[in-house]
Protein backbone atom coordinates (compact mmCIF):
# COMPACT_ATOMS: atom_id res chain seq x y z
CA UNK A 1 0.00 0.00 0.00
CA UNK A 2 1.29 3.60 -0.71
CA UNK A 3 0.68 6.10 1.52
CA UNK A 4 -1.70 8.34 -0.78
CA UNK A 5 -3.69 5.08 -0.55
CA UNK A 6 -3.98 5.38 3.43
CA UNK A 7 -4.00 9.08 3.50
CA UNK A 8 -5.29 11.40 1.50
CA UNK A 9 -6.23 15.71 1.34
CA UNK A 10 -10.00 16.04 0.37
CA UNK A 11 -11.98 19.34 0.18
CA UNK A 12 -13.26 17.74 3.54
CA UNK A 13 -10.21 17.27 5.45
CA UNK A 14 -7.83 14.38 5.76
CA UNK A 15 -9.06 11.27 4.26
CA UNK A 16 -8.04 7.67 4.71
CA UNK A 17 -10.64 5.44 2.11
CA UNK A 18 -9.59 1.98 3.71
CA UNK A 19 -10.97 3.58 7.15
CA UNK A 20 -13.83 5.53 5.37
CA UNK A 21 -12.71 8.17 8.24
CA UNK A 22 -11.46 11.34 8.40
CA UNK A 23 -8.85 12.96 10.33
CA UNK A 24 -9.82 16.71 11.92
CA UNK A 25 -11.96 17.14 9.23
CA UNK A 26 -12.95 21.15 8.36
CA UNK A 27 -16.66 20.05 7.32
CA UNK A 28 -19.02 17.74 8.55
CA UNK A 29 -18.24 14.07 7.39
CA UNK A 30 -19.89 10.72 8.48
CA UNK A 31 -16.98 9.72 10.38
CA UNK A 32 -14.60 11.88 12.18
CA UNK A 33 -11.11 10.90 14.59
CA UNK A 34 -10.01 14.29 16.28
CA UNK A 35 -6.84 15.13 17.41
CA UNK A 36 -7.55 17.83 20.06
CA UNK A 37 -10.11 20.10 21.29
CA UNK A 38 -8.76 23.79 19.45
CA UNK A 39 -11.50 24.96 16.79
CA UNK A 40 -9.85 24.88 13.92
CA UNK A 41 -8.90 20.76 14.41
CA UNK A 42 -12.29 20.04 16.18
CA UNK A 43 -15.56 20.95 14.81
CA UNK A 44 -19.31 20.51 15.89
CA UNK A 45 -22.00 18.18 12.96
CA UNK A 46 -19.90 15.24 12.72
CA UNK A 47 -22.03 12.45 12.09
CA UNK A 48 -19.27 9.91 14.60
CA UNK A 49 -16.48 11.21 16.29
CA UNK A 50 -14.08 9.44 17.45
CA UNK A 51 -11.10 11.37 20.13
CA UNK A 52 -10.06 10.57 23.75
CA UNK A 53 -12.44 11.16 26.46
CA UNK A 54 -10.91 14.43 27.23
CA UNK A 55 -10.81 15.87 24.04
CA UNK A 56 -14.21 14.49 23.68
CA UNK A 57 -15.16 16.14 26.99
CA UNK A 58 -13.74 19.61 25.60
CA UNK A 59 -15.61 19.27 22.37
CA UNK A 60 -19.16 18.97 24.75
CA UNK A 61 -18.12 21.80 26.92
CA UNK A 62 -17.49 24.54 24.16
CA UNK A 63 -20.34 22.71 21.79
CA UNK A 64 -22.93 21.30 24.07
CA UNK A 65 -23.22 17.50 24.56
CA UNK A 66 -24.46 17.01 20.87
CA UNK A 67 -21.37 18.19 18.85
CA UNK A 68 -21.72 14.75 17.28
CA UNK A 69 -24.53 12.04 16.70
CA UNK A 70 -21.88 9.28 18.32
CA UNK A 71 -19.04 9.49 20.17
CA UNK A 72 -16.53 6.99 20.79
CA UNK A 73 -13.58 7.49 22.83
CA UNK A 74 -9.98 6.54 22.29
CA UNK A 75 -7.81 4.86 25.60
CA UNK A 76 -4.01 5.97 25.05
CA UNK A 77 -2.28 3.62 22.93
CA UNK A 78 -5.38 1.20 22.61
CA UNK A 79 -5.64 -0.24 19.00
CA UNK A 80 -8.52 -0.10 17.44
CA UNK A 81 -10.25 -1.00 14.36
CA UNK A 82 -12.31 1.07 12.00
CA UNK A 83 -13.12 -0.55 8.57
CA UNK A 84 -10.24 -1.98 7.31
CA UNK A 85 -7.69 0.62 9.30
CA UNK A 86 -6.27 -0.22 12.63
CA UNK A 87 -5.91 3.27 14.46
CA UNK A 88 -4.48 4.51 17.99
CA UNK A 89 -3.84 7.27 20.07
CA UNK A 90 -0.92 8.65 21.29
CA UNK A 91 -0.60 12.22 23.56
CA UNK A 92 0.93 15.07 21.35
CA UNK A 93 1.67 16.81 24.22
CA UNK A 94 0.00 19.95 22.51
CA UNK A 95 -3.04 20.35 25.35
CA UNK A 96 -4.60 17.63 27.82
CA UNK A 97 -6.13 14.89 25.76
CA UNK A 98 -4.47 15.99 22.40
CA UNK A 99 -3.28 12.89 20.72
CA UNK A 100 -1.17 11.75 17.51
CA UNK A 101 -3.00 9.50 15.27
CA UNK A 102 -1.40 6.02 13.83
CA UNK A 103 -3.25 4.66 10.76
CA UNK A 104 -2.26 1.06 10.02
CA UNK A 105 -3.16 -0.65 7.59
CA UNK A 106 -1.35 -3.02 4.65
CA UNK A 107 1.76 -3.23 6.93
CA UNK A 108 2.13 0.66 6.62
CA UNK A 109 1.94 3.13 9.10
CA UNK A 110 1.02 6.97 9.31
CA UNK A 111 0.92 8.80 12.35
CA UNK A 112 -0.69 12.24 12.14
CA UNK A 113 0.50 14.47 15.50
CA UNK A 114 -2.11 17.19 14.68
CA UNK A 115 -0.28 20.15 17.08
CA UNK A 116 2.58 18.91 19.05
CA UNK A 117 5.12 20.10 21.83
CA UNK A 118 8.43 18.23 22.84
CA UNK A 119 8.59 20.36 25.98
CA UNK A 120 7.66 19.87 29.72
CA UNK A 121 3.71 21.53 29.99
CA UNK A 122 2.25 20.07 33.71
CA UNK A 123 -1.07 21.00 32.25
CA UNK A 124 -0.74 17.53 29.77
CA UNK A 125 0.12 14.08 28.96
CA UNK A 126 3.59 14.27 27.53
CA UNK A 127 4.42 13.63 24.00
CA UNK A 128 4.79 10.15 22.97
CA UNK A 129 7.12 9.35 20.36
CA UNK A 130 5.68 6.96 18.05
CA UNK A 131 8.02 5.14 15.41
CA UNK A 132 6.26 5.24 11.63
CA UNK A 133 6.47 4.59 7.67
CA UNK A 134 5.14 8.33 7.02
CA UNK A 135 5.25 11.29 9.65
CA UNK A 136 2.70 14.16 9.34
CA UNK A 137 3.95 17.00 11.27
CA UNK A 138 2.77 20.22 11.92
CA UNK A 139 4.71 23.20 10.66
CA UNK A 140 3.53 25.92 12.57
CA UNK A 141 7.27 27.53 13.80
CA UNK A 142 9.12 25.69 10.95
CA UNK A 143 11.72 28.22 10.18
CA UNK A 144 15.25 28.41 11.64
CA UNK A 145 14.93 31.70 13.04
CA UNK A 146 11.96 30.43 15.98
CA UNK A 147 13.62 28.80 19.00
CA UNK A 148 11.48 29.09 21.77
CA UNK A 149 13.24 30.18 25.06
CA UNK A 150 12.48 28.01 28.65
CA UNK A 151 8.86 28.61 29.79
CA UNK A 152 10.32 29.09 33.12
CA UNK A 153 12.08 31.79 32.75
CA UNK A 154 9.24 33.37 30.77
CA UNK A 155 7.21 32.98 33.93
CA UNK A 156 10.09 34.26 36.13
CA UNK A 157 9.30 37.11 34.54
CA UNK A 158 6.17 38.08 34.76
CA UNK A 159 6.55 37.57 38.59
CA UNK A 160 9.96 40.13 38.49
CA UNK A 161 7.16 42.46 36.98
CA UNK A 162 4.73 41.74 39.48
CA UNK A 163 6.70 42.72 42.08
CA UNK A 164 8.55 45.46 40.55
CA UNK A 165 4.78 47.11 39.81
CA UNK A 166 2.49 46.38 43.01
CA UNK A 167 0.08 49.12 42.02
CA UNK A 168 -0.76 47.86 38.44
CA UNK A 169 -3.01 44.78 37.16
CA UNK A 170 -1.09 42.11 35.14
CA UNK A 171 -3.68 41.26 32.16
CA UNK A 172 -2.38 37.81 31.02
CA UNK A 173 -3.38 36.87 27.45
CA UNK A 174 -4.14 33.26 26.88
CA UNK A 175 -5.95 31.16 24.34
CA UNK A 176 -8.81 29.56 26.43
CA UNK A 177 -8.06 25.76 25.80
CA UNK A 178 -4.42 24.68 27.05
CA UNK A 179 -2.53 27.99 27.34
CA UNK A 180 -4.40 29.45 30.23
CA UNK A 181 -4.11 26.40 32.23
CA UNK A 182 -0.48 25.79 31.47
CA UNK A 183 0.06 29.59 32.36
CA UNK A 184 -1.43 29.17 35.40
CA UNK A 185 -0.32 26.20 36.51
CA UNK A 186 3.35 27.21 35.76
CA UNK A 187 2.85 29.94 38.09
CA UNK A 188 1.64 27.47 40.62
CA UNK A 189 4.94 25.70 40.50
CA UNK A 190 6.80 28.72 40.05
CA UNK A 191 5.59 29.10 43.86
CA UNK A 192 3.19 32.03 43.14
CA UNK A 193 0.30 30.97 45.78
CA UNK A 194 -1.95 34.07 45.34
CA UNK A 195 -5.33 34.18 44.25
CA UNK A 196 -5.32 34.04 40.21
CA UNK A 197 -8.46 36.47 38.52
CA UNK A 198 -9.99 34.80 35.34
CA UNK A 199 -12.20 35.95 33.04
CA UNK A 200 -15.88 34.66 32.61
CA UNK A 201 -14.71 32.63 29.40
CA UNK A 202 -11.91 30.69 30.75
CA UNK A 203 -14.04 29.05 33.69
CA UNK A 204 -15.30 25.98 32.50
CA UNK A 205 -12.53 24.74 30.81
CA UNK A 206 -10.22 25.30 34.00
CA UNK A 207 -13.40 23.78 36.09
CA UNK A 208 -12.71 20.98 33.94
CA UNK A 209 -8.97 21.08 33.84
CA UNK A 210 -9.04 20.49 38.10
CA UNK A 211 -11.60 17.61 37.62
CA UNK A 212 -8.85 15.88 35.34
CA UNK A 213 -6.36 16.48 38.34
CA UNK A 214 -4.43 19.91 36.96
CA UNK A 215 -4.72 21.39 40.55
CA UNK A 216 -4.85 25.29 39.23
CA UNK A 217 -4.97 27.16 42.76
CA UNK A 218 -7.26 29.94 44.06
CA UNK A 219 -8.84 31.28 40.79
CA UNK A 220 -11.84 34.02 41.18
CA UNK A 221 -13.57 35.81 38.74
CA UNK A 222 -12.37 39.21 37.53
CA UNK A 223 -15.04 40.88 37.27
CA UNK A 224 -15.52 44.47 38.75
CA UNK A 225 -18.61 45.12 39.99
CA UNK A 226 -17.80 43.44 43.06
CA UNK A 227 -15.09 45.74 44.05
CA UNK A 228 -13.06 49.00 43.30
CA UNK A 229 -10.16 49.01 40.64
CA UNK A 230 -7.75 49.08 43.46
CA UNK A 231 -8.81 45.61 44.47
CA UNK A 232 -6.79 44.30 41.41
CA UNK A 233 -3.62 46.30 41.62
CA UNK A 234 -0.83 43.91 42.21
CA UNK A 235 -2.83 40.98 40.94
CA UNK A 236 -2.65 38.44 37.92
CA UNK A 237 -5.84 38.52 36.07
CA UNK A 238 -5.98 35.77 33.09
CA UNK A 239 -8.26 36.12 29.93
CA UNK A 240 -8.77 35.72 26.16
CA UNK A 241 -7.01 37.43 24.00
CA UNK A 242 -10.53 38.57 22.56
CA UNK A 243 -11.59 39.14 26.21
CA UNK A 244 -8.86 42.12 26.18
CA UNK A 245 -9.72 44.13 23.19
CA UNK A 246 -13.49 44.40 25.21
CA UNK A 247 -14.15 47.17 27.37
CA UNK A 248 -13.90 44.64 30.31
CA UNK A 249 -10.10 45.10 29.80
CA UNK A 250 -9.82 48.64 30.30
CA UNK A 251 -11.37 49.38 33.33
CA UNK A 252 -8.47 47.24 35.55
CA UNK A 253 -6.07 49.82 36.98
CA UNK A 254 -2.90 50.87 35.00
CA UNK A 255 -2.85 47.45 33.28
CA UNK A 256 0.73 45.65 32.21
CA UNK A 257 -0.50 43.78 28.87
CA UNK A 258 1.06 40.32 28.66
CA UNK A 259 0.33 37.95 26.59
CA UNK A 260 1.54 33.82 26.47
CA UNK A 261 2.43 32.86 22.81
CA UNK A 262 5.04 31.57 20.71
CA UNK A 263 4.50 34.56 18.27
CA UNK A 264 5.79 37.21 20.94
CA UNK A 265 8.89 35.61 19.84
CA UNK A 266 8.31 38.19 16.39
CA UNK A 267 8.59 41.74 18.19
CA UNK A 268 6.53 43.33 15.08
CA UNK A 269 3.52 41.10 16.09
CA UNK A 270 3.89 42.13 20.16
CA UNK A 271 3.85 45.78 18.98
CA UNK A 272 0.71 45.25 16.84
CA UNK A 273 -1.00 43.73 19.65
CA UNK A 274 0.10 46.60 21.98
CA UNK A 275 1.73 43.93 23.84
CA UNK A 276 3.91 45.53 27.15
CA UNK A 277 4.78 42.39 28.08
CA UNK A 278 5.58 39.40 25.60
CA UNK A 279 5.60 35.96 27.03
CA UNK A 280 7.26 33.36 24.58
CA UNK A 281 5.33 30.50 25.89
CA UNK A 282 4.20 28.14 22.88
CA UNK A 283 2.04 24.72 22.77
CA UNK A 284 3.81 24.00 19.54
CA UNK A 285 7.65 22.42 18.24
CA UNK A 286 10.32 25.23 17.71
CA UNK A 287 12.47 24.07 14.80
CA UNK A 288 14.93 22.33 16.39
CA UNK A 289 12.01 20.45 17.75
CA UNK A 290 10.65 19.80 15.00
CA UNK A 291 13.42 18.07 13.15
CA UNK A 292 14.81 16.31 16.12
CA UNK A 293 11.59 14.85 16.26
CA UNK A 294 11.13 13.96 12.22
CA UNK A 295 14.19 12.21 12.89
CA UNK A 296 13.46 10.25 16.26
CA UNK A 297 9.99 9.04 14.38
CA UNK A 298 12.28 6.98 11.69
CA UNK A 299 9.86 7.59 9.18
CA UNK A 300 11.70 7.77 5.62
CA UNK A 301 9.27 10.11 4.58
CA UNK A 302 7.57 13.19 6.01
CA UNK A 303 4.31 15.26 5.09
CA UNK A 304 3.83 18.88 6.01
CA UNK A 305 1.41 20.94 6.75
CA UNK A 306 0.18 24.04 9.14
CA UNK A 307 2.72 26.37 8.72
CA UNK A 308 5.81 27.18 6.97
CA UNK A 309 5.78 23.99 4.85
CA UNK A 310 8.64 24.81 2.26
CA UNK A 311 11.48 25.28 4.86
CA UNK A 312 10.82 21.58 6.59
CA UNK A 313 10.19 20.38 3.41
CA UNK A 314 13.70 21.58 1.97
CA UNK A 315 15.14 20.76 5.21
CA UNK A 316 13.60 17.21 5.13
CA UNK A 317 15.08 16.41 1.55
CA UNK A 318 18.76 17.76 2.76
CA UNK A 319 18.48 14.82 5.13
CA UNK A 320 17.74 12.00 2.89
CA UNK A 321 14.19 12.17 3.51
CA UNK A 322 11.31 12.01 1.09
CA UNK A 323 8.77 14.88 1.89
CA UNK A 324 6.33 17.22 0.42
CA UNK A 325 3.96 19.81 1.87
CA UNK A 326 0.32 18.57 2.83
CA UNK A 327 -2.15 20.91 1.38
CA UNK A 328 -5.19 20.89 3.99
CA UNK A 329 -7.46 24.09 4.04
CA UNK A 330 -9.18 25.54 6.44
CA UNK A 331 -6.53 25.56 8.98
CA UNK A 332 -5.58 28.94 10.71
CA UNK A 333 -2.32 30.46 10.57
CA UNK A 334 -1.71 31.47 14.90
CA UNK A 335 -5.95 31.16 16.28
CA UNK A 336 -4.44 28.74 19.15
CA UNK A 337 -0.75 28.55 19.70
ZN1 LIG B 1 -3.94 23.16 18.60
Amino acid sequence: MRGHDLLHPRPEGLYCPPGDLYIDPVRPVPRALITHGHGDHARPGNSAVMATQQTLDIMAIRYGADFAQTSQPADWGVPQKVGDVTVTFHPAGHVLGSAQIAVECGGLRIVASGDYKRRHDPSCQPFELVPCDIFITEATFALPVFRHPDSKAEIAKLLRSVRQFPDRTHMVGAYALGKAQRVIRELRDAGYDEPIYIHGALQKLCDYYETQGVALGALLPATLEKGSKKDFAGTVVVGTPSSFADRWARRFADPVAAFASGWMGVRQRARQRGVELPLIISDHCDWDELCVTIEETGAGEIWVTHGREEALVRWCELNGLRAQPLHLVGYEDEAED
